[in-house]
């Protein structure tokens, strides 16, 4: 079993406390890492203080090349980093191996060579001056994320910020820093001068997440997490008007029209409900099929969701594991049970799975729900769990208007084969993603963020460079050989 310690300065800093990261699926210790306080806080954003001037100083060429050595570096250790991240969280070893690690690396090599593009504008302006635009780092970035997918959260602000020449100071979730924390050695073994990327651990949720984004040197702060928690480091950063961009929830609409390619649908709604066992933000829980199409695309869903590989995380085989802790698998249960007593009817699924082995992890069977309605709680809030609800809708309209009958805005997805169909839902969804004929597609190079209550910012692409990581500074030049007396 390893032991991590906190990343600070370039070094492994011991603590005097330390806890036990476990297997979710297993109960089982897999790693012990250091318990940082106030004291570690302070100690790493005065660090990433310290290396701002030089780290922002170097040319962009100079950090994407730090920044494609560690994408090697991943590459080097390509299975531990999948192993460890399905061993922290649950999720199954064949998403890890097949997603978290390729999507990481590509995000490390495309803020490596797009980051030159933050370009500056002139301005033109009356008289004889030479008015340019700069963008500008901001300093020291507070990075906080969650627990479903926390290598790659991490690294979709840790390549943007350092890229444009910030320093950060990351908080990962307490159940799954540890592929944050290989990264950490990572980024050493790469060249990442000392205080750049600190790594700041802690059992409780809020405790160095609070302190870190109230601290006054922290200016600008980066967070994917819950709704609740959001509002929270909001009210935090305004403290010290520190710019926010938050990444919250989701309760995406997936629509099906009756034309819709039949098969390629299905296999997408699939992945949009049980991949990572529903633990993301982008879930399409609600699932919305033209009455035609309703009854056979409801038929084909139950019983694929019924034929679904349930198994131990890290057998490669396995389709559908463990949920992450024990508070999510209580949230599950009570929005399944609270569906029923208000008329949803259980398709498949809907129960704890308790004999063993599994009985010593927190596994919840596939769940489809039939007779919702969009009022019900079930429809309204976000589970984060593998539930799956149907409902037939007719035409249109009625499409648009129950998939915008929610508080997120996240993500939607839009299944036919009439684009022009497609393209007006498209353009009036409330949500900052829309994939039509295809889900949870999030290359780096496009921008990906919500509406509504799913937060506001967007991660990714040039768009993030551009207004997430980097600050404009207005320069204007007196080119006149005359000037202007005031005084006298
Ligand atoms: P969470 O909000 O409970 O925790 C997220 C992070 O915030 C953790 O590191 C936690 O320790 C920290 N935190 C908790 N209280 C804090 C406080 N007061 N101040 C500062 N930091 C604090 O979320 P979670 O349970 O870890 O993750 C699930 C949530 O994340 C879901 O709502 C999901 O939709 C959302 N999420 C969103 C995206 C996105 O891209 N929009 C991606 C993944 C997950």
């Amino acid at each position: 079993m390893q032991t991590y310690r906190l990343f600070i300065d370039g070094e492994w800093i011991d603590t005097a406390d330390y806890y036990e990261v476990r297997n979710p699926a297993t109960g089982e210790a897999i790693a012990t890492c250091a318990v940082a306080g106030e004291s570690e806080l302070n100690a790493a954003v005065e660090a990433a203080q310290r290396a701002f001037p030089d780290w922002a100083a170097r040319s962009y060429e100079e950090r994407g090349e730090i920044l494609r050595a560690v994408a090697q570096g991943v590459k080097a250790r390509y299975e531990e980093f999948a192993l460890v991240e399905s061993q922290q969280t649950g999720r199954c070893l064949r998403e890890t191996m097949a997603h978290d690690v390729p999507s990481t690396i590509a995000v490390l090599e495309y803020f490596a060579g797009v980051a030159p593009a933050t370009l500056g504008e002139t301005i033109p302006v009356p008289g004889a001056y030479l008015n340019y635009t700069r963008r500008e780092p901001y300093g020291v970035v507070g990075a906080i994320t969650p627990w479903n997918f926390p290598l790659w959260l991490a690294v979709i602000k840790i390549a943007p910020a350092l890229a444009a020449g910030n320093t950060m100071v990351l908080k990962p979730a307490p159940t799954t820093p540890l592929t944050a924390l290989m990264l950490a050695d990572v980024m050493r073994q790469a060249g990442a001068p000392a205080g750049v990327f600190n790594v700041l651990t802690d059992p409780t949720p809020d405790v160095v997440g609070d302190l870190l984004t109230r601290h006054p040197q922290v200016q600008k702060i980066s967070f994917t997490g819950s709704t609740g928690v959001g509002v929270r480091v909001m009210q935090n950063a305004a403290t010290h008007i520190a710019p926010v961009s938050l990444e919250l929830g989701g309760k995406s609409p997936f629509i099906v029209f009756a034309d819709a390619e039949f098969d390629r649908a299905l296999a997408h709604a699939l992945l949009a409900n049980y991949f990572a066992q529903g633990q993301m933000c982008t879930a399409a829980t609600r699932i919305f099929v033209e009455k035609p199409l309703y009854e056979r695309f409801r038929d084909a869903f139950v019983q694929r969701a019924q034929r679904l590989q349930i198994g131990d995380p890290q057998d490669p085989t396995t389709e559908f594991a463990t949920l992450h802790k024990r508070e999510q698998l209580e949230k599950t249960e009570f929005y399944v049970r609270t569906a029923v007593e208000e008329g949803a009817q259980v398709l498949t699924g809907g129960k704890r799975i308790t004999e063993p082995p599994f009985d010593k992890g927190f596994y919840f069977q596939p769940t489809v729900l039939a007779n919702v309605q969009p009022t019900m709680r079930v429809a309204c809030d976000e589970i984060f769990g593998p539930v799956a609800m149907l409902m037939p809708f007719e035409g249109e309209d009625e499409a648009l208007r129950l998939a915008n009958q929610t508080d997120y805005g996240l993500a939607a997805g839009i299944w036919t084969k009439d684009i022009g169909k497609a393209l007006r839902l498209a353009h009036q969804i409330q949500a900052g993603k829309v994939w039509v004929n295809c889900y949870n597609m999030i290359p780096p190079q496009a921008p990906y963020g919500g509406y509504k209550l799913s937060g506001f910012g967007r991660e990714l692409g040039l768009h993030c460079l551009l207004e997430l990581y980097t600050q404009v500074k207005n320069v204007q030049v007196d080119l006149s050989p005359d000037y202007f007396e005031w005084f006298g």
